[in-house]
């Protein structure tokens, strides 16, 4: 290994991200090595990843699935288990990116372990910037590290902004695919099932972020993460549908100037860049063919018929914990859903529900938005 080899952990390998990941990393043999990978559960496919990457360590959020794994692995690797596990790993001396790719409110105390290391981060994770983004970029500043995104947007504004200053930004303008849905009536949307949730038209994804893209609570989840990755208020940040998802994002400039990033809608594009970070590296693959494309095209955004788009943007000017009861509030709809026990429209209606009984408590530290997220959680659950 060269000297400048980086070590990276990825916090939840077996998913989409994770996956895409571990694709990336192979393609720099000599410049990343994956030291730690972590499941929930899904230690076949973990079994696989060890005996390809031959990682140091790993863990397994379920204990028993990490005790029926240890069995079968071999003493090169440690199998440590549950969020203690995530923990220990990221404090580690062998790890200097952590790519935080866990769903939802599982990535949040992990990736505050990892920043409090001073390891640098390739956050995936977007709920983390949702819930605790006052708390996370205070704990970012503090402790002197990079947190570059991963999402495709967040990373085409990153990209837009090199060589930029950022106080000539007049504002973001997020794409959104539209999702399966874009031109479903509302009225049919009491009868979308599960699978037409899942089908995706431009990403493949994990169940919950797809879900999440049908429903447009995707692109609101973004809205607040750009919101405290590039310090703009929602008012500054438009989100426009674009169909074809070859615009990943744009940022117009007080010159009214706009620069777009474009790219085949691929996560390993995004992924790679947050690794190499500021430098770009080659990498292969299929690319843009603009005679072939023939047109892009743009819409404003359906707020009435999603309206967890507008959801997002009132829990963000609410601010401090509100944030933290929309996306538990999704959490608990969206695997409800998911499980077949609500009907699609009724996401947002919980969501609606939870964000006005909830009563905004300013700045919340960790352990505020633990509680805020638990009290959500269990509201929600009273719904259906
Ligand atoms: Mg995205």
């Amino acid at each position: 290994m060269s000297v400048s080899t980086r070590n990276i952990a990825i916090l939840g390998s077996t998913g989409s991200i994770g996956q895409n990941s571990l694709e990336v990393i192979k393609n720099f043999p000599d410049h990343f090595s994956a030291t730690y990978l972590t499941t929930n559960t899904n230690i076949e496919l973990l079994r696989k990843q060890i005996a390809e990457v031959k990682p140091k360590g790993v863990v397994v959020l379920d204990k028993r699935a990490a005790s029926a794994l240890k069995e079968t692995v071999g003493v090169n690797v440690e199998v440590l288990s549950g969020e203690e596990g995530l923990e220990q790993i990221v404090a580690r001396e062998d790890v200097d990116v952590v790519i935080s790719a866990l769903v939802g409110f599982a990535g949040l105390k992990p990736t505050v372990a990892a920043i409090k290391h001073r390891k640098t981060i390739a956050l995936a994770n977007k709920e983390t910037l949702v819930v605790a983004g006052e708390l996370m970029t205070s704990l970012v500043r503090e402790y002197g590290v990079q947190l570059i995104p991963v999402d495709s947007e967040h990373s085409a504004i990153l990209q837009c902004l090199l060589g930029e200053d950022q106080s000539k930004i007049a504002k973001l303008i997020l794409t959104a695919s539209g999702g399966p849905f874009l031109n479903t009536p509302k009225e049919s949307f009491s009868s979308i099932t599960v699978e037409e949730a899942l089908n995706h038209p431009n990403w493949k994804m994990g169940n919950k972020i797809t879900v999440d893209s049908a429903t447009l609570m995707n692109k609101g989840l973004e809205v607040i993460e750009a919101h405290w990755l590039f310090g703009l208020p929602g008012e500054r940040i438009e989100v426009v549908i674009h169909p074809q998802s070859i615009i990943h994002s744009m940022v117009e400039f007080v010159d009214g100037s706009v620069k777009a990033q474009l790219g085949l809608p691929d996560m390993k594009l995004p992924i790679q860049f947050a690794l190499t970070y500021p430098e770009r590296s080659p990498m292969n693959g299929a690319r843009v063919d603009f005679p072939g494309l023939q047109s892009m095209t743009f819409f404003e955004p359906d707020r009435e018929k999603f309206r967890c788009l507008q959801l997002a943007f009132d829990a963000l000017s609410l601010g401090g914990t509100a944030p933290a009861v929309l996306n538990a509030a999704n959490e608990v709809a969206v695997s409800a859903f998911l499980n077949r026990r609500i009907s699609f429209e009724k996401i947002p209606l919980m969501i609606e529900r939870a964000l006005s009984k909830h009563s905004v408590r300013p700045s919340p530290e960790l352990h505020d938005i633990v509680e805020v997220d638990q009290q959500t959680r269990n509201f929600v659950g009273t719904l259906f």
